[in-house]
């Protein structure tokens, strides 16, 4: 690859993140060094409290950093751009809005297309992710899954570069959110993004990534990387293979580890 590539995607470099609240300062990430390829989809698994959100939220321009500098491609990230596209786990869907609605938001916003393009991207979209039919519905309407599909649909609507997910699966049913794993993965391979994935689920983490950033307890910061060699397209039925529960057996001993330090400094 020559070194212009390399240097394509997402490059966190030198990110650190100190909180000064009333009670004292919370150094939430120290010095933290992250480089994700264009179209990688990256996992970042930790304890809970390690700054996996802190983290997120900075590469989306949400949270200001107190010291270093992410970058996508050959531009600084300072604040939220239609560059990068969010999901949370809380649903954030607007209830006063339709499902096509809701997609179609932004790009309203935007007032760059007419209705009829947006309409049209709407539509794209709303079939991406199974909502056909469904378009006319309220969010209440919708179960947690979908209303999450929306979500997705909505952030993708936009075309941004970045998708970053937060626990965007963290409230649904196992099966449920097994589902939504693989559609997120179709999803992924028909609309590529760079993704960035928090989760504190070791096995959600080894099936979707092309890696896995697994960091250590607070404050946080990079404690190994592991690379999934899993062929893709990926199902459900990679997960009994031998190659994915070694690596989730890494993942998952050094989760344990992180966690035990936290319990002997009685957190
Ligand atoms: P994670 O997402 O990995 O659970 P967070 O990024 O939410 O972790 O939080 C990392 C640390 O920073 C935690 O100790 C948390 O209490 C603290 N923290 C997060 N947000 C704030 C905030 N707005 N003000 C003060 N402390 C915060
Ligand atoms: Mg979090």
């Amino acid at each position: 690859m020559d070194k212009d590539l390399e240097n394509h995607g997402l490059n966190i470099i030198d990110i650190e993140k100190v909180y000064h609240t009333k009670n004292g300062d919370v150094h939430a990430l120290s010095k933290t060094n992250l480089h994700v390829h264009r179209k990688e989809f990256v996992a970042l698994l930790g304890t809970s409290g390690c700054g996996k959100s802190t983290l997120l939220r900075m590469i989306g321009g949400l949270t200001e950093q107190t010291s270093g500098t992410i970058i996508y491609d050959n531009r600084e990230l300072t604040k939220p751009s239609a560059e990068v596209g969010m999901v949370f786990q809380k649903y954030t869907l607007f209830p006063w809005l339709s499902v096509e609605k809701n997609i179609g938001f932004g790009l309203k916003q935007k007032k760059e297309k007419t209705n009829a393009e947006i309409h049209e991207i709407v539509n794209q979209y709303v079939d991406l992710v199974g909502l056909r039919g469904f378009e006319k519905l309220y969010p209440k309407s919708l179960s947690g899954g979908m209303q999450q599909r929306v979500a997705i649909a909505r952030a993708l609507a936009n075309d941004p570069s970045i998708l970053l997910l937060d626990e965007p699966f963290g409230a649904l049913d196992t099966t449920t959110r097994e589902i939504m794993q693989e559609l997120l993965l179709d999803v992924w391979q028909k609309s590529p993004k760079t993704i960035v994935m928090v989760t504190h689920d070791v096995e959600e983490a080894v099936f979707l990534a092309d890696r896995v950033v697994v960091m250590s307890a607070r404050p946080g910061r990079v404690r190994e990387i592991i690379d999934i060699d899993l062929d893709r397209p990926r199902d459900y039925r990679v997960k009994s293979s031998q190659k994915f529960i070694e690596y989730k057996m890494r993942a998952f001993e050094l989760i344990r580890e992180e966690s035990m330090k936290l319990m002997k400094e009685g957190i």
